[in-house]
């Protein structure tokens, strides 16, 4: 039968967490009194923790491990446990008990009510640098901006979701992947949970600046057509200058004038601005074809009405 519960665990060299995050994990889902699997994903580790995570499984029937071949980054552990997971609830927690997992109780009890996605939305954040807390700040503000305001603010991956969520991220085959954007996508009744987020239980973060960036980037480019478009609204501003700098040469020279340097001007700025312009249109186009590429579904049904259970799509 399948479990109430999954929890997925991403896990990249973390030998020194695993036994905590184990013991602390196991704690809160026995307490909740209903079955449940431990969805090991180790990401290509290259200390203890594989075997850590072997030996886990063999004293544990709750507990499912998958190795995988080489590291593939947090999202992509995430993605296969998802994948893999076959509770009736999902939940997304990070191995190194940056999120309490003391949370989850909270989580269920939201769903329970009706919650497709009940997110961790971080009151608070120990052991962060001031730059990583700022610069959080100011990307989410420019994503919501750019792609629009379904984005939650101070939000990671730690959430629970309904199967039917995991089962729509299941069908988003894209290979730039930014979970929670994606979840925002999938719609339904989502809930936040506050929570203060502690800092690493061992060892250091393996989000290094230069991760942190791609993922940043994978979060404006998978959500957002926009900045393709800058170019055509840049062009434009450019062809409307050169317009009026070659107007205002044309009335000069009717009225007698050297008009040659104006002229210069203007045809610099048409030049640029049909430079500017046709790439802002090849822009368009791209756009679209990365919209087609990415093979998202066109919608998802959350619930149907009238019709028999096995035609119901979700
Ligand atoms: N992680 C992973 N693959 C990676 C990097 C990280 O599976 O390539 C896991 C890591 O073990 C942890 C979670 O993803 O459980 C979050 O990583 P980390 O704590 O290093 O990031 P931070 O919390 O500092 O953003
Ligand atoms: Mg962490």
């Amino acid at each position: 039968m399948d479990p109430v519960y999954s929890v997925v665990i991403p896990c990249y060299n973390e030998e020194e967490s695993i036994g905590e995050t184990h013991r602390r994990l196991t704690n809160v889902m026995r307490g909740m009194g209903e079955s449940y699997e431990l969805v090991y994903v180790n990401d290509g580790s290259r200390d203890d923790t594989p075997a850590m995570l072997d030996k886990l499984a063999d004293g544990d029937d709750c507990v499912r491990v998958l190795h995988f071949a080489a590291n593939r980054g947090h999202q992509v552990a995430v993605s296969a446990g998802l994948d893999y997971a076959q509770g009736q609830a999902v939940v997304i927690i990070d191995a190194d008990l940056q999120d309490p997992p003391e949370i989850i109780p909270e989580m269920a009890a939201r769903w329970k009510a009706g919650a497709g996605v009940v997110y961790g939305k971080r009151r608070s954040r120990a052991g962060e640098s001031k730059f990583k807390e700022w610069s959080a700040k100011v990307y989410y503000r420019v994503l919501r901006k750019i792609a629009g305001d379904i984005f939650p603010e101070d939000t990671g991956d730690f959430r629970l979701v309904d199967k039917k969520v995991a089962d729509v991220i299941r069908d988003m085959p894209e290979h730039a992947r930014y979970l929670r954007g994606m979840f925002a996508w999938a719609g339904f009744e989502q809930e936040a949970v506050l929570y203060d987020r502690d800092r690493r239980y061992a060892g250091e973060t393996h989000y290094p600046l230069k991760k942190m960036l791609r993922l940043a980037a994978h979060g404006i480019m998978s959500f957002s057509e926009k900045p393709l478009l800058w170019a055509l609204w840049l062009g434009l501003i450019w062809l409307f200058m050169g317009g009026l700098l070659l107007l205002i040469a044309l009335v000069m020279a009717i009225a007698g004038g050297n008009a040659g340097g104006v002229m210069r001007y203007a045809v610099t700025c048409l030049a640029t601005g049909s430079i500017l312009a046709a790439l802002g249109i090849l822009g368009a186009y791209l756009a679209r074809v990365y919209e087609e590429v990415k093979g998202r579904p066109l919608y998802v049904v959350a619930r149907t009405r009238g019709y028999e259970e096995e035609n119901a799509r979700g």
